[in-house]
């Protein structure tokens, strides 16, 4: 059983991501392999109103985060978390 499994933050797009793998794969020994994608949630706490929330990727305008609340833009490091964690082949 061929396998591919990732971890990746809220943050970032899981289909596209899904879709990328899929055209990787092609004419390589992962080819048809299963995709496994755990997520977990990248939290963020406005600076200026203390506003928290868990951000996913449509919250995201490239790596920026506008607070909902006050509109304050902040720079989301962890916008394309993503580590390997296993490949099985
Ligand atoms: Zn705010």
């Amino acid at each position: 059983m061929k396998a591919i499994h990732l971890r990746r933050g809220s943050t970032f797009a899981e289909d596209p991501l899904r879709l990328a793998l899929e055209v990787l794969a092609e004419n390589t020994p992962l080819k048809g392999a299963e995709v496994r994608i755990d997520s977990y949630s990248v939290e963020h706490k406005c600076a200026s109103c203390g506003r928290s929330q868990v951000v996913t990727s449509d919250d995201l305008v490239g790596h920026l985060f506008i607070c909902p609340a006050c509109g304050t833009a902040k720079e989301i490091e962890e916008a394309h978390g993503l580590e390997l964690v296993s490949v099985e082949y």
